[in-house]
């Protein structure tokens, strides 16, 4: 028999990262040592106390039974607290919260809850991949804003067409931002609440890197900007806050109405998170503040390390201090961010992201992961050395 993939599987793009995940296996296969500057996924490991409670609460026979699609009120209290501490925002942990399993799994199901067959998705580009996926299943248009260094990384509103707000249904955003490590300001917050108002455009903005700033400086919650709670939500995750990519938690905050549908579609689809991991997950909010300190410390030192390296080999990177990314411009005039992410890893063993892998305007760029000790950053930075890059 033959099988047919529906068109809305057909229209996601092709995945750019397959040849370099080939080259990698051949090259492991010579017993040559890679060193990965392509991995998003935090090192360091879960706070213990945080495992404690896991370990405790999956004893517990009360929470090895379906969990609510919304989530413990426990989970969600303590998300609504850490808000209130956190960025001065109080929500209403019955309404104004839903637990996820993952932030990728929520914004994955969210335009199903919103976006009819033809409706345009503003989606940044360069970006996180899931946002253009999710559109497309849910039969929406994307339509691209491009995302340039000149402009710190931010959208520009003022180049994207007023028929096309006038059809758009959602926007997303994501700051700090993956790939390019940009942050954003309660001015350019304020942008968008304005816009979102004018043309009645959903907000969804990505918080997933919210706790990852290296600079004392804090990073700040769109929903703290007045108005925001109307337009829009905010998808926050403990997968980097508190290295629990594996656990599967994250949650969603802001108007009541737009949790109401993404709730809808959640409570047709699945069934939550497992309870212990949900207290497990509460009792960080509440008390695993510190660890998020201790991490970026040793994200700052990592970043400080690579971006001196990476500037003596001669490469223009982007000033940053939030997630754990560096994005660099490719240094050789004319090579594709792919062509050289490939020759990169065939001549030194070294990983790193090409970034048109996530849109056309990342094109140019390679983005480092900061996911790695400073001894592999050494040695990644040493064997680059060894190559001509200009
Ligand atoms: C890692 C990441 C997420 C998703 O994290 P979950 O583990 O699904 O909570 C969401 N957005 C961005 C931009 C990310 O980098």
């Amino acid at each position: 028999m033959k099988f047919e993939l529906s068109e809305r599987l057909n229209k996601l793009p092709v995945y750019l990262f397959a040849e370099i995940d080939r080259l990698k296996q051949e090259i492991r296969a010579k017993g040559i040592d890679i060193i990965s500057f392509g991995i998003g996924d935090p090192d360091l490991p879960t706070p213990g106390a945080i495992i404690d409670i896991l370990k405790k609460e999956s004893e517990i026979e009360d929470n090895h039974r379906y969990p609510s699609y919304e989530g413990l009120l426990k989970f969600r209290e303590s998300a609504a607290s850490w808000y209130d501490k956190r960025f001065g925002v109080s929500l209403d942990p019955e309404t104004e919260v839903l637990s996820l399993i993952g932030s990728k799994e929520g914004i994955g199901h969210f335009p199903l809850a919103f976006v009819n067959p033809g409706d345009i998705v503003l989606v940044p580009d360069p970006g996180y991949p899931v946002y253009n996926a999710a559109t497309v299943l849910a039969l929406g248009i994307p339509y691209f804003m491009p995302l340039e260094e000149k402009n710190d990384f931010l959208p520009d509103f003022s180049k994207i067409p007023e028929d096309v707000f006038k059809k758009a249904k959602l926007m997303f955003l994501n700051y700090p931002n993956n790939p390019t490590s940009a942050r954003a300001n309660r001015d350019f917050f304020k942008e968008v609440v304005k816009l979102a108002k004018k043309y009645s455009i959903i907000i969804a903005h990505d918080f997933a890197y919210s706790e990852v700033y290296t600079a004392g400086n804090p990073t700040e919650s769109f929903l703290s900007v007045p108005g925001a709670k109307d337009v829009g939500i905010e998808f926050h995750s403990l997968s980097k806050t508190f290295n629990m990519t594996g656990f599967r938690i994250g949650f969603a905050s802001g108007s009541e109405a737009i949790i109401k549908g993404l709730g809808t579609v959640k409570t047709n689809l699945d069934s939550g998170i497992f309870q212990a991991i949900q207290l497990a997950g509460a009792y960080g909010l509440d008390n695993e503040l510190g660890a998020v300190k201790e991490n970026n410390k040793i994200y700052k030192k990592r970043r400080e390390l690579l971006l001196r390296g990476l500037k003596k080999l001669g490469f223009h990177v982007y000033n940053s201090d939030t997630t754990f990314y560096v994005w660099a411009k490719v240094p050789k005039i004319g090579l594709s961010s792919k062509d050289f992410a490939v020759s990169l890893l065939n001549d030194t063993g070294v990983i790193v992201t090409p970034g048109s892998g996530f849109g056309r305007h990342g094109e140019g760029y390679i983005r480092f992961s900061l996911t790695l000790s400073e001894d592999r950053i050494k040695e990644g930075l040493e064997r680059m050395g060894l190559r001509q890059f200009t």
